[in-house]
């Protein structure tokens, strides 16, 4: 079932997409971050990851296959859980929380994000 993205789940989203470091050798410019925060207000969550210990949110098929990834991440310190945006063909494909203990993780407070 589809639904719209929480406005905790796109503050965090936009907070990654224009600060988080990328996987990648060189960083996104500023235009490309600009281009991901704006298909923010079309996304919608096609998937949950069900696992009852984190709030991962899938935004295309987790199946799909694509030709490029490009990975944004940052870190919770207040709760130790770590975020990632995947980035697949330039469209935002997954906002994953996972925790670094054996505890669930909840979706960041963007005041505690850190890069
Ligand atoms: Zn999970």
């Amino acid at each position: 079932m589809e639904r719209n993205l929480t406005a905790a789940e796109a503050a965090v989203l936009e907070v990654l997409l224009l600060n988080a470091s990328s996987d990648q050798e060189t960083e996104p410019t500023a235009e490309l971050r600009n281009q991901w925060v704006a298909q923010i207000p079309n996304l919608q969550v096609v998937h949950e990851c069900g696992c009852g210990a984190c709030p991962t949110i899938d935004f295309t098929d987790p199946k799909a296959k694509f030709n490029h990834r490009i990975v944004l991440s940052a870190f919770d310190d207040t709760q130790g859980a770590g975020i990632l945006v995947f980035i697949d063909d330039n469209q935002l494909s997954c906002l994953e929380v996972y925790p670094s203990a054996n505890e669930a993780a909840e979706l960041p407070a963007v005041e505690n994000i850190s890069f």
